[in-house]
């Protein structure tokens, strides 16, 4: 059986009592085992960050710029087996990881610009003889845990960063897809990142609690479910660290009369299913405005569930593959039943599907789901499966009050022709990224990601500027240089002040 080891200071390294399967989710059957640490295996990671962070922190911003450089170009060389290793642990087809890994790099390509965004500020003259400048020093060690959805992109958006700025970064990966994020390991060795700057220890709650509690962590970064985010966070700030945690999810689409349907449904086939719906910025909840538009939606959307593909992660022509986990298809499964018990009307039923010559793989039809109400359970709670809930509205006004009750707040989508109900919107909806005409408003890298309400606890959002400010503390320094040298001034008692 492979064992799945950490990467600590440089090289894999076996460390912890405990080990946890690793699922091929197209066969059901466990194809390796990931050795999960514990605090002693922590303890390690955090003394090689510490041996080896002063020197990165002190090399010069662009030659930790060319160390990303060099790393897009490695990840690039190898996207097609890195792709199919992340695919053969989560289950999504090649062509969405190889989506996943482009999107990582999309924050890597901006972390090479990172001399241009630490240049800082300066003032020359703020008083007599007196310059500030300020600008930003890297937070020490930071630490990020990752969830199972995004193995690749998501260690990206915050490794990047994190080691641009002159930090060292230890990774906890999800330990249902962590082979990945382990190799990442490798890739930035051969680099040139120094060794000890990046680590990789796997883990558990155990693991994340020694994060938690460890000293010498600076800062958290996090993003996974809102309950984990809410622990994490509350513990972390409690410890005096910084913390940024991104939660769970439930995206909205709101359809206005004049939307283009069949824009629509090509939109919200590959926002709902794809990935089998297993992302944060998915399209679960479908709000047609007036009895009209949802009658003509659901029309246009069956024969496009219809026809939606199912196979393996590497059956080029399948539209989504197998979920991540026998008990993460359960889970989506007893949803379902929670919808019919609730009274929502089940409209495509795809509890119980097995694919043909794969039966022991963690597939799952698509469902659609009509008439949800606002009240029910498997409305309020993210189902993050292939389940698609059409939850009508009667006007504007009602459809912009769904997404803004929502307990989640990550992301949301109007589709209209009209400029100016998109614009109001946009502007009142109470959620974090809003979609107008595009079904999964990701913000490119250079932007920051992050949601509202359950869905991020902590207000700085992961990469572009607002990644900067949460991997470095800006220092600022006022300076006098007298005429005829320090020490020549009188005792001041007073606030001083630069007249
Ligand atoms: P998860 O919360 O189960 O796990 C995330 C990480 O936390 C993993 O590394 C895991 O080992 C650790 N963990 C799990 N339980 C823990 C506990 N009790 N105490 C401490 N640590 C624990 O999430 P997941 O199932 O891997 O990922 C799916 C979730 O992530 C969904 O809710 C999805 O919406 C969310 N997500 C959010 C975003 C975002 O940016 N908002 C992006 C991707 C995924």
């Amino acid at each position: 059986m492979r064992i799945i080891d950490h990467f600590i200071g440089g090289s894999a390294v076996s460390s912890g009592t405990r080990s946890s399967d690793v699922f091929d989710p197209n066969s059901g059957k466990v194809q390796a085992r990931v050795t999960l640490g514990d605090a002693a295996t922590l303890e390690q990671a955090v003394a090689a960050a510490r041996k080896a962070q002063p020197g990165w922190a002190a090399t010069n911003p662009q030659r930790r710029a060319r160390v990303m450089f060099k790393f897009k170009e490695l990840v690039e060389a190898e996207i097609d087996e890195l792709a199919r290793i992340l695919s053969s642990e989560h289950g999504k087809v090649l062509a969405d990881s190889k989506g996943d890994i482009q999107r990582g790099l999309e924050v890597i390509e901006f972390c090479c610009g990172i001399p241009h965004v630490l240049k800082g500020e300066y003032t020359h003259g703020a008083g007599p003889g007196i310059d500030i400048f300020a600008h930003r020093q890297p937070v020490g060690i930071g630490a990020g845990i990752t969830p199972f959805n995004f193995p690749a992109m998501i260690p990206m958006w915050m490794a990047g960063v994190a080691l641009a700025t002159g930090n060292a970064f230890i990774l906890k990966p999800s330990e249902r897809d962590p082979t990945l994020p382990v190799r990442l390991g490798a890739l930035f060795r051969a680099a040139g990142l120094p060794d000890g700057v990046f680590s990789v220890v796997n883990g558990d709650k155990e693991m994340v609690d020694a994060i938690i509690d460890h000293p010498d962590i600076a800062a958290i970064s996090f993003v996974g479910s809102s309950d984990v985010a809410h622990y994490i966070s509350s513990r972390g700030w409690a410890n005096g660290k910084r913390v940024q945690a991104m939660g769970g999810a439930k995206n909205h689409a709101v359809i206005m009369p004049d939307a283009d349907l069949d824009a629509v449904v090509r939109d919200l086939a590959g926002a709902a299913f794809g990935s089998a719906g297993e992302r944060c910025m998915a399209l679960p909840v479908v709000v047609p405005v007036g009895d009209a538009t949802a009658a003509a939606l659901r029309a246009k959307l069956l024969p496009a569930i219809a026809a939606l593909r199912i196979g393996t992660s590497t059956d080029p022509d399948a539209d989504y593959g197998p979920v991540v986990t026998a008990a993460h298809k359960a889970r989506i499964e007893s949803y379902i039943d929670m919808g019919v018990a609730e009274g929502a009307e089940l409209v495509v039923d795809g509890r119980g599907y097995t694919l043909q010559g794969h039966e022991g793989g963690f597939f799952v039809g698509p469902s659609l789901f009509d008439h949800v109400k606002p009240t029910m359970q498997s409305y309020k709670d993210e189902i993050f499966g292939p389940v698609l809930q059409i939850v009508r509205a009667a006007d504007f006004e009602e459809a912009l009050r769904l997404p803004s009750e929502h307990q989640y707040g990550n992301g949301v989508a109007i589709f209209t022709r009209n400029g100016h109900a998109a614009r109001e919107f946009a502007a009142r909806v109470n959620v974090g990224m809003v979609g107008i005409n595009v079904p999964i408003p990701v913000p490119v890298a250079y932007h920051s990601f992050g949601g509202w309400k359950r869905s991020a606890f902590g207000d700085i959002g992961q990469h572009g500027m607002e990644g900067v400010q949460f991997w470095t503390k800006r220092k600022t320094v006022t300076g006098r240089w007298p005429d005829g040298g320090v020490g020549d001034t009188a005792s001041a008692f007073v606030i001083p002040t630069m007249e």
